[in-house]
């Protein structure tokens, strides 16, 4: 068998797994959640920018912090947990069908 043959190379596959999105840093992204938590609660059609969804689906901690906030703004505001994370969810995955 070939080096062809046998596909991608180490350092091909290595490059596939890097995102090649605008990058945002947890501060960026800190600084970014308050208003992206707002927006996601007036029902914004794209509450979250591509920036801060790819760093949300890459950032376990950013997420955490960024639903926690969401959870918190949702019962200030008088919207029930279920319907806020469904738009949480969509948000994050505006290609994903709705659960209906
Ligand atoms: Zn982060």
């Amino acid at each position: 068998m070939n080096e062809r043959a046998r596909g991608l190379t180490p350092a091909a596959a290595e490059r596939l797994l890097v995102d090649p999105g605008p990058y945002l840093s947890c501060d960026d992204c800190f600084e970014q959640v308050d208003a992206r938590v707002e927006a996601l609660l007036s029902g914004a059609s794209e509450p979250l920018t591509p920036e801060f969804r790819g760093h949300l689906v890459g950032c376990a901690a950013c997420l955490d912090e960024a639903w926690s906030l969401a959870e918190l703004a949702a019962q200030d505001a008088g919207v029930d947990r279920a319907s806020v994370r469904a738009r949480f969810e969509q948000a994050l995955e505006p290609d994903r069908r709705p659960l209906a």
